[in-house]
């Protein structure tokens, strides 16, 4: 999956590595972090192998900067966990229903090109309540053929990093062929990566500017 967004991304004309958890230093090392404009981030069943090390970089990465795009199961990342503050706990079934993902934020860039919805003709489900802290935008919204709903697209603000979470994703399903899907993921990218804002400081401004 990972080559499969790294290379439609490329085809799109930005410069893309991957990574996975068994390299070492979980394949982000500090110098990697600090030549990455924005960080996708998949994970399922090995969360808590990844390192505290590598937690606090990307922790620290974002807080100055760095675009974080969480995509589908990343929603238990400690890294996500970290950045929310809460246990980003859902439920869950895996019956390969319908979605169908609203767009309830049409001017947001993220929602580009894209129509009022579109559909995934199989993909697990999650639904609420999603333990997230309310999201900053709201983008998507999905709705499952068992009747369950999810705030499938989330942007948050945390220092100066742009978060955007991404519900769809199953391993088991072509979900990252799906064209809508490619451009949330190529949107939510260019929307997330550090602009080239104020370098900011803090603490002790013993000079007022007007005397
Ligand atoms: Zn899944």
């Amino acid at each position: 999956m990972h080559e499969q967004i790294a290379s439609h991304l490329r085809s799109k004309g930005l410069t893309v590595q991957t990574a996975t958890q068994d390299e070492p230093e979980n394949g982000l090392t500090t110098e990697r972090l600090a030549n990455t404009d924005v960080l996708l981030w998949w994970g399922h069943m090995a969360h808590d192998q990844v390192k505290d090390e590598t937690v606090e970089r990307v922790y620290q990465r974002v807080m100055g900067g760095m675009g974080l795009i969480v995509l589908h199961s990343a929603h238990f990342s400690r890294i996500f966990r970290r950045l929310m503050g809460t246990t980003c706990n859902l439920k869950w079934r895996e019956i390969g229903e319908k979605e169908r993902l609203w767009v309830v934020n049409p001017g947001h860039p993220i929602a580009a090109g894209l129509g009022e919805y579109f559909e995934l003709e199989h993909e697990e489900m999650y639904g609420e309540l999603f333990d997230i802290p309310a999201p900053d935008e709201l983008v998507l919204v999905s709705w499952f053929a068992g009747g369950d709903i999810f705030r499938s697209g989330c942007c948050f603000y945390r220092g100066m990093g742009k978060i955007f979470y991404f519900r769809p994703g199953h391993e088991t399903y072509p979900t990252y062929h799906n064209p809508d899907v490619l451009k949330v993921l190529y949107n939510s990218v260019m929307w997330a990566a550090p602009c080239a804002g104020p370098t900011v400081t803090f603490g002790h401004r013993p000079e007022p500017l007007e005397k």
